[in-house]
């Protein structure tokens, strides 16, 4: 089982995902999270991402997919994934079809969490993260309805795509996402 949870930054993709795997038992990948902890140890993907994250923009893709590659291959994620912040380009979307192809999987759907923008702002300025500073955040808002928003037509064109109203609270968003991942397809 292959989830792809989606919106933009700020909808709860994170605090969900992580629900939704412990209620799954599958595993959780967040390239979000992979960066920060990139950056933290100082590796070399680290060394590269920091610069990216810090400004709120996206990632070279090869660096992306390679992280992702290697988080998917580990025996975790034999039962399935949940994917939070991976695809968020056109190029992206391609390499996971190509590495979810190569490994025999696909994916079984694309919900994208839907939050008005005022929300979102208010959400991540409460957060505190480094990258959470109004300029930030504008910049990671205009990037997501730039580079990421494009991937909705991709997906629901390929009939994958699932709309859910992010508003309320955490467990009332978490039920209505496990009832549209156990809906039949
Ligand atoms: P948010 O969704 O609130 O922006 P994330 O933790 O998902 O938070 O992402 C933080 C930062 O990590 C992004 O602004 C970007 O720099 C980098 N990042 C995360 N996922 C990707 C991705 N798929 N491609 C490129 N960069 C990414």
């Amino acid at each position: 089982m292959i989830i792809i949870l989606f919106g933009a930054p700020g909808v709860g993709k994170g605090t969900q995902a992580q629900i939704l795997a412990d209620e799954l038992g599958i595993a959780h990948i967040s390239t979000g999270d992979a960066f920060r902890a990139a950056i933290q140890g100082q590796t070399e993907v680290g060394l590269i991402a920091k610069r990216y994250v810090d400004a709120g923009d996206l990632v070279p893709d090869d660096v992306t997919a390679r992280i992702v590659e290697e988080a998917m291959i580990k025996p975790d994620c034999q039962n399935g994934v949940i994917l939070d912040g991976f695809p968020r380009t056109r190029a992206q979307a391609d390499a996971l079809a190509t590495m979810l192809s190569r490994i025999g999987q696909e994916i079984s759907c694309v919900v994208n969490i839907e939050v008005p923008n005022e929300h979102i702002v208010q959400r991540l300025l409460s957060r505190g993260r480094a990258d959470d500073t109004v300029e930030v955040i504008n910049n990671r808002l205009a990037v997501y309805q730039q580079e990421t928003a494009p991937l909705l037509e991709y997906y629901s064109k390929l009939g994958l795509l699932k709309h859910l109203d992010g508003v309320g609270s955490v467990e009332e968003v978490s039920q209505r996402i496990l009832a549209i991942v156990s809906q039949p397809s």
